[in-house]
């Protein structure tokens, strides 16, 4: 079985750390649309400058922006023994494009993986998260040992590395917390509606309970892949 692999859960939920172990356990890219936006607005291009006014207030980048990107993302040639995608899909609507785009390139869709948390737990989560400026597979949070950063120089800096940390501007608003959550639990056409989409078709969907410790959520996953 190959190892395309889509994985769903609310921002705080453990989604990108768990992107990150499975991308060095399978040697597959780890795809974050969210973070191909943050490149993009860190360069300064164009797909940036318009990918920023969405992003700041928390709302969805437009599907015209964001679809033939992702899709690009795909075709690369590192994609070709498998991928993980996180963060996109993100509404039924991206879903439904996405599982069209790969039956056409004549690509299957092996696992999608749900992360299952509760959203007040997901949002005291969101503060303490702390972004590598080095890699965004080298996840840090300041409320989990297992992925605690360390101090250097009287200053917090990656554990993985010891790279600078950074916070990211949507994730210390309030507004733009609650939106992103209002976008991923709304089953009619946001998030959790992508996720039941796939559920009603043929691809193995691995639900598992986000609350666990990161260990215990990787071999729930990997008791399923
Ligand atoms: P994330 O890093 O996954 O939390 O994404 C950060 C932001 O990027 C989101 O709040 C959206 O503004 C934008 N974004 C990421 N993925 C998508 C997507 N699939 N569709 C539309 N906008 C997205």
């Amino acid at each position: 079985m190959g190892k395309n692999i889509l994985i769903f859960g609310p921002n705080g939920s453990g989604k990108g750390t768990q992107g990150a172990i499975l991308h060095k356990k399978f040697d597959i890219p780890h795809i974050e649309s969210g973070a191909i936006f943050r490149e993009h607005i860190g360069g300064g291009t164009e797909l940036g400058k318009k990918a920023k006014v969405y992003i700041d207030k928390g709302d969805l980048v437009p599907d015209d922006i964001t679809i033939p990107m992702m899709v690009a993302r795909l075709q690369k040639d590192d994609c070709k023994s498998g991928w993980i995608l996180d963060g996109f899909p993100r509404s039924r609507a991206q879903a439904a494009t996405l599982a069209d785009t790969l039956q056409k390139e004549g690509l299957a869709l092996d696992y999608v993986i749900e992360i299952v948390l509760d959203r007040e737990v997901a949002k005291i989560r969101i503060t303490g998260r702390r972004l590598c400026v080095n890699d965004n597979n080298h996840p840090n949070h300041i409320a989990f040992d297992a992925i605690k950063p360390v101090e250097k120089d009287g200053k917090l800096v990656c554990r993985v590395c010891g790279g600078e940390l950074k916070t990211r501007p949507d994730d210390q608003d309030d507004a733009a917390i609650n939106k992103r959550h209002d976008i991923y639990y709304d089953t009619d056409t946001g998030t959790m509606a992508a996720v039941n989409y796939f559920k009603g078709t043929d691809v193995k969907v691995i639900s598992v309970e986000g609350s666990k410790s990161i260990d215990e959520v990787t071999a729930d996953i990997m008791a399923e892949l």
